[in-house]
């Protein structure tokens, strides 16, 4: 699969369009960024890491019964996918407080969400992704009713099976963040990816931050940390 011309580039990866009409490839580099792309640093073998990692996840979600964009991995740090027309509505579920969650309520980090909160978020950076709700969504056209359910029912399902794969690793899943598109036949299939970019993931004894907060706290040991997690549970890198 040829890799075509540039479709769209983000502050982690590149999106490519392919021969095949149906297909993209999403490159995974090694930029790192924080606060909306104010904070942006290269780590060596983060694009690798976060591409193998992705996989892994996806593919035990797709054996779960959740759609995903996953086709095949191309090569360290490429993935052809299905094409999606993606819902700029990000999606993400808490089992314990953390980040901007403490900051607005105020509540104590680390604190646990009994049930598991769930949150929408516009995907747009220069309004620093604010938090909508489904009637803003459906007004605006961004997700219909129905889309939003499925999403929302797609997301509960996804922390169900990550809770227990992270537990089994010695790992706790705070929160994760998840984005939706549509596919040429209508369906909503959960696209971008799952790597330590886009979820907090704490040590179950030590509570020793192992996800993206790394960076953005400036606490170091970023990629090594997500090499850690990789380590635990089993993805071959
Ligand atoms: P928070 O709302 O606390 O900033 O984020 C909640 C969870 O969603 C965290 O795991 C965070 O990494 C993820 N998340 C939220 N928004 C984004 C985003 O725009 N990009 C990425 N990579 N992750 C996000």
């Amino acid at each position: 699969m040829e890799k075509r011309t540039e479709l769209y580039r983000g502050k982690a990866k590149t999106v490519f369009t392919t021969d095949n009409p149906d297909r993209l490839i999403l490159e995974f580099r090694n930029d790192t960024s924080a606060f909306d792309g104010e904070k942006v640093e290269q780590l060596d073998r983060k694009g690798m890491v976060n591409n193998k990692f992705n996989n892994f996840i996806m593919s035990k979600l797709e054996a779960a019964g959740i759609p995903t964009q996953l086709d095949q991995v191309l090569s360290d740090t490429e993935t052809l996918v299905k094409k999606l027309s993606m819902i700029p509505v990000e999606c993400v579920i808490r089992n314990y407080a953390a980040g901007s969650l403490v900051r607005r309520l105020g509540v104590t980090e680390g604190q646990q969400l009994n049930p598991p909160t769930f949150e929408q978020f516009l995907k747009n950076d220069a309004l620093h992704d604010p938090m909508i709700n489904e009637s803003l969504a459906i007004s605006f056209g961004w997700a219909t009713a129905e889309q939003l359910a499925k999403m929302k029912e797609l997301t509960f399902k996804v922390n169900q099976v990550l809770q227990a794969l992270f537990d089994e690793a010695g790992m706790l899943l705070v929160d994760f963040k998840l984005e939706f598109g549509v596919d040429s036949a209508g369906n909503i299939v959960l696209g971008d990816e799952f790597s330590p970019d886009g979820c907090r993931l704490w040590d179950k004894e030590t509570r020793k931050k192992l996800d993206k907060d790394r960076f953005r706290q400036g606490l170091g040991g970023v990629v090594e940390a997500y090499e850690e997690v990789a380590s635990r549970l089993g993805v071959p890198l």
